[in-house]
């Protein structure tokens, strides 16, 4: 692998910059498959933090995983009227296997709500099996026309659960709680302010009574839906047959919903934090968190400065996830370009006269600035910490410098071409008027905030003057 290629700048290209980046800080390659991706060990190793630190967090609240087969029956899909009609058209169908035509095809799963509902069905009998939450990490396949590596792929991994209840106001909650694990993911580990808040009828998941979203402002000015949280309703439980038997002794359907987050994650940290020399990784997620790099002219150097990064390194402590990059026959200059495009949060120079002077350079990725530090003050582990508060306070100025109030239509068709971001608009949550919106402007709504007042009497729809409902964010989006 040799990287010689130079980036080109976010500004002159931001889809080109995005698909060099991918992978030239070896993420990913490309599968035989249209709209297929190969994530490569250190696109995977992102993911395996994210899953780690993810599925802890859900485990100790009660969460249990298990895994539910790829193929379900064409049937258990056709079950739930708004599931099929939202889902049909991205869906693969195996119609032969074996060397024979099957009597039913199989649908490789595009998400999990029915194979794991049919089941659901067998395991609750009364109230005491309830609650009951299982979830499941899994590749899904959606058969997508337009596709961009993490952010829209034929296959991708996630993780789904999915959780069950007696009443409805305890769906609710549970919904509204794996919003906020959520947020506070995207927002402490990925370092990655969102916008929460409830979907529109439209923009819904395809068979919830109603759904909820993190939504990320990327640096090209778009959105990304970047988990979801669904209050299902009975929507499945009736066609499903989930009944539980009440304290009562009377047989009552459940409450459910659904939560996900997908390797999209990756996508919105490279169009988040990345720049003009690669990715920027939040150390909380790096797969190197810190890369050495010995500077030295003979072995007789090496040697010394080898010893010196032992003695350095050994005060790290065991939690910090370190690399000595001694490869021979790299000039440091092409090291260090590497290990910048692959976003490695601080970089310590090794060299022999920082031996002997017990001095050496460290470079934050965030900054980019050679800074000489004495070894016997050097806090790696604080200086991570910064960096990681650092993007996000980055992101969080990036984020509120571009979202926007707009109360006229002609005014927010004109700022869209001009400014990028989010808009906060007077909606009437007419969905006709919202394909109207969607048309003249390729914006859609992205959330209803919660924690913004809905609308005064008489304020007045910004599109099509009825009476307004909500305030909603509005977006270009991926
Ligand atoms: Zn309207």
């Amino acid at each position: 692998m040799a990287i010689d290629t130079k980036l080109t700048s976010q500004k002159k290209d931001f889809p080109a910059w995005y698909n060099e980046v991918v992978k030239l800080a070896d993420l990913i390659d490309y599968g035989p498959v249209k709209g297929t991706i190969i994530f490569k060990p250190y696109g995977y190793a992102i993911w395996e933090n994210i899953q780690k630190i993810f599925n802890e967090k859900i485990v100790n609240d009660g969460v249990e995983n298990a895994y539910f087969p790829v193929f379900i029956p064409e049937s258990f899909l056709k079950k739930e009227k708004e599931h099929v009609e939202g889902f049909s058209p991205e869906l693969a169908v195996v119609t032969h296997a074996g060397g024979e035509k099957l009597d039913e095809p199989v649908v490789v799963r595009p998400t999990s709500e029915t194979i794991m509902y049919d089941a659901f069905s067998r395991w609750i009998s009364s109230y005491r099996d309830l609650p009951l939450r299982i979830n499941q990490w899994c590749n899904v396949v959606r058969w997508e026309l337009r596709t961009k590596p993490f952010l829209r792929t034929t296959e991708f991994l996630w993780q789904e659960g999915h959780s069950v209840f007696e009443t409805k106001e305890e769906a609710d909650k549970e919904m509204l709680k794996r919003l906020n694990n959520y947020r506070d993911f995207y927002e402490k580990v990925l370092a990655i302010p969102v916008f929460t808040g409830k979907k529109s009828e439209i923009e819904k998941f395809a068979g919830a009574l109603y759904s909820t979203s993190c939504e990320a402002l990327l640096k090209d000015g778009k959105a990304l839906q970047a988990a979801t949280s669904h209050n299902l309703g009975q929507n499945f439980a009736k066609p499903f047959n989930i009944q539980y038997e009440s304290k009562e002794g009377k047989r009552e359907y459940v409450w459910q919903s659904s939560w996900g987050i997908s390797t999209r994650s990756i996508g919105s940290i490279i169009l988040t934090h990345g720049d003009d020399k690669g990715l920027v990784l939040p150390p909380a997620i790096a797969p190197v968190q810190v890369i050495i790099i010995p500077i030295c002219k003979d072995n007789k150097e090496k040697e010394a400065v080898l010893k010196a990064i032992k003695e350095i390194t050994s005060k790290f402590g065991t939690d910090i996830r370190i690399k000595v990059d001694d490869r021979e026959n790299l000039s440091p200059g092409w090291k260090f370009n590497e290990w910048e495009i692959k976003g490695v949060p601080l970089r310590i120079e090794v060299g022999p006269k920082d031996v002997k002077g017990k001095s050496i350079t460290v470079v934050r990725r965030d900054e980019n600035e050679k800074k000489q530090i004495k070894s016997n003050k050097l806090d790696v582990k604080n200086l991570l910490k910064e960096i990681q508060s650092n993007l996000f306070k980055e992101a969080l100025r990036f984020k509120e410098e571009n979202t926007h109030k707009v109360t006229d239509f002609k005014a927010f068709q004109k700022d869209l071409e001009e400014k990028k971001g989010f808009y906060l608009a007077p909606w009437c949550e007419d969905s006709k008027c919202e394909l109207e919106i969607k048309e003249k402007t390729k914006a859609t709504t992205r959330v209803i905030p919660f924690d913004i007042d809905k609308p005064q009497k008489g304020e007045k729809c910004f599109h099509c003057g009825k009476e307004a409902k909500a305030f909603v964010y509005f977006a270009k989006a991926y």
